[in-house]
């Protein structure tokens, strides 16, 4: 049997008036790259990158054999060739992809690819990864309090541990609190403040901690963990600058957490040297950055050889949302996953973009049934929020 073949390539720039800009919400605009199948089906995805610069590296003219639109190779194919058109993409962008932005783009077209093909199945798109590894999904709240402003640290705290009681009567069972205090706390400040956010959830509620890259001496950071391992920290991420491989070594060696880090890496090259040489415990590369499913898999069985987990950043539309639920279903070492809850944080797009939103019943998902991701885009909020 052969797939129905791709008639038509589209990215779609989103993006609500006004966004806060000085904010740290990856949700203010988005690119979805839609892929209309003969028959009129239709699989999306979705970069977390400028959605007009995507968008061009999606739709351009070839400029030579090895720095080519992706749409232009797109056209007519079977979307089933998941591999050998990820292969493709790749080599055909290489000139100016290879990583960052140009792997940002292909990722995209990546998860749109599996959502089509999932869709001519008719099946749920983690049976395309290799089934359900999990009987449910297990999502964490991302805890984000927005930036500092005017509060005091005492407030900024509060307020975290208001929403986590949130993420709670959301039906969250697990959270990742952001303690992005700025300027306000010190390092002794900051261990009282986790602490507090322990005791605000009770023991049994999973909890990581993302540090927004606090430190630049990983000694500075080894001290604080120390000082919060009586806090059951399921991991901590962003503790050291992103690229100090060296220092994630070192201190990933020396505390009992887990160590995260790679939520800016693109492809399971990069991804590898933070296996290798970073020696993190979790990689946390982005579905929609890294080179889409087809690479977050590979990366997430090499984390595995490394005795390694891979909890995929996830901080976008509910489009992200999707392809997160199913990787995670499919995938053994990653426990939890992220997600970006419309209740917990004010984002237009992540709220109005697309529907259903799963219901998070003791802190689980059932696995998802509809075909591909199981999610449709609404077009009334593409109508309100499109630009080009
Ligand atoms: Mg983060």
């Amino acid at each position: 049997m052969s797939g129905v073949p791709i008639a038509q390539v589209e990215a779609l720039v989103l993006r609500p008036p006004e966004p806060d800009r000085s904010d740290l919400d990856g949700s203010s605009e988005t690119v979805v790259v839609s892929l209309t199948d003969e028959e009129g089906r239709v699989g999306i995805g979705e970069a977390d990158a400028p959605a007009e610069a995507v968008r061009e590296l999606v739709l351009m003219d070839d400029v030579h054999a090895l720095s080519r639109g992706l749409a232009g190779m797109l056209a007519g194919r079977d979307p089933f060739e998941l591999g050998a058109l990820h292969d493709e993409l790749y080599r055909g962008t290489i000139y100016h992809g290879r990583r960052g932005l140009g792997i940002h783009a292909l990722s995209a077209v990546d998860v749109a690819l599996h959502d089509l093909a999932a869709r001519q199945l008719g099946r749920p798109l983690y049976q395309l990864l290799g089934g359900a590894r999990r009987a449910a999904i297990t999502p964490y709240a991302t805890l984000y309090a927005g930036p500092v402003g005017e509060r005091s640290l005492a407030e900024v705290v509060a307020d975290l541990a208001a929403l986590a009681q949130q993420a709670l009567a959301v039906g969250f069972r697990a959270v990742k609190y952001e303690p992005l205090y700025e300027h306000l706390a010190s390092d002794r400040e900051l261990v009282a403040s986790v602490r507090e956010l322990r005791t605000a959830i009770g023991p049994d509620v999973t909890m990581a901690l993302d540090f927004g890259y606090r430190w630049h001496d990983w000694r500075d950071a080894l001290r604080a963990l120390h000082r919060i391992e009586d806090c059951d920290v399921f991991f901590a991420e962003a503790t050291l600058q992103h690229d100090d491989l060296a220092g994630h070594a070192k201190l990933a060696a020396r505390v009992e957490t887990r160590i995260g880090g790679a939520e800016f890496a693109t492809t399971l090259s990069e991804c590898r040297e933070w296996l290798e040489r970073g020696g993190v415990d979790v990689i946390q590369a982005d579905i929609n950055r890294c080179g889409g499913l087809t690479e977050i898999r590979r990366i997430a069985d090499l984390a595995a050889q490394h005795g390694a987990l891979c909890i995929p950043h996830c901080w976008k539309t509910g489009i992200t949302a999707a392809a997160a639920r199913h990787y995670q279903a499919a995938t053994a070492n990653a426990p939890i996953v992220e997600m970006f809850h419309p209740a917990l944080f004010p984002s237009r797009l992540r709220a109005e973009l697309t529907g259903p939103e799963p219901a998070i019943v003791d802190g689980t998902i059932v696995l998802p049934q509809e075909p591909g991701l199981g999610i449709e885009l609404d077009p009334a909020a593409v109508e309100r929020y499109r630009v080009v």
